[in-house]
């Protein structure tokens, strides 16, 4: 398990345009941080400088007191899952993209973490051999799908930091009740990122910032929030 901090944490994408202004929190181990805010305050730029597809512009984000830029960006994500807004899959098997969370996993592993993300009924329907390539060249899915293969991934990596970027978003409301349970059982224990449109969906988290124009603008937890509203 391993703890997260942002320090002063600044960031564009644009030298004229800052998306984050000074952002600083700390999850301690095994805890879960809930970031909420309108579309567009960065709630998904800070996700994408946790798991390194971009550095800090300024400020710094640590793993265990250990700057992310020190060490290689496939170490930082080796102890991190992510479930993003948007899954992208690679042009091979659901099976293989399963897998990718762990290639060493066993066949009841992968139906076990299949079956916990609402997947596997989809694949056993799925005529012989047809399984064969998902994407554009393959099998196309629907968001929801590949958010469920995401999220078989991810449960099957069982990484000590977990990212779920609207994990459920893509599914209807009975799938995403399910797959919540499930989040929620691999989440527990785990230093774990939430990021979430609605205040209800993450009422058991450890703290909650909200983030406006940049900065948090309030923090707490869900029954602090409420009260001050
Ligand atoms: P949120 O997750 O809160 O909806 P994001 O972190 O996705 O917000 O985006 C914050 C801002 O950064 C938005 O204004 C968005 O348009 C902008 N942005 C996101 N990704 C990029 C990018 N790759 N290049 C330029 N601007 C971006
Ligand atoms: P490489 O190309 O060297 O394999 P990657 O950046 O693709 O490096 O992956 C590094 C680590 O991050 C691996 O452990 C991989 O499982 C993990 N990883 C990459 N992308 C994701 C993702 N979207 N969700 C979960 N883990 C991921």
């Amino acid at each position: 398990n391993a703890a997260i901090r942002f320090e002063n944490v600044t960031f564009h994408y644009d030298a004229n345009r800052p998306i984050l202004k000074g952002i600083d929190f700390e999850v301690p181990a095994g805890q879960t941080i809930a970031i909420v805010g309108p579309s567009g305050a960065g709630k998904s730029t800070i996700s994408r400088l946790l798991f390194r597809f971009y550095d800090v512009t300024g400020g710094r984000v640590t793993i265990d007191g250990q700057d992310v830029r020190d060490v290689t960006q496939k170490s930082v994500r080796d102890v991190i899952g992510m479930v993003p807004q948007d899954t992208v899959l690679f042009n091979e098997s659901i099976a293989y993209n399963i897998r990718y969370g762990r290639v060493n996993a066993s066949e009841e592993e992968l139906s076990e973490a299949a079956r916990m993300a609402q997947i596997h009924d989809f694949i056993s329907t799925l005529p012989e051999g047809y399984d064969t390539q998902v994407g554009e060249r393959g099998l196309k899915l629907s968001g929801g799908e590949k958010q469920r293969v995401a999220i078989a991934r991810t449960i099957l990596k069982a990484p000590p930091i977990l990212i779920l970027d609207e994990a459920t978003s893509a599914l209807d409301t009975h799938t995403e009740q399910e797959i919540q349970s499930a989040l929620d059982q691999v989440s527990r224990n785990r230093t774990t990122l939430v990021i979430a449109h609605r205040l209800s969906t993450v009422v058991n988290a450890h703290q909650i910032i909200v983030l406006e124009g940049g900065l948090i603008a309030e923090r707490g937890t869900h029954s602090e929030l409420l009260a001050r509203q």
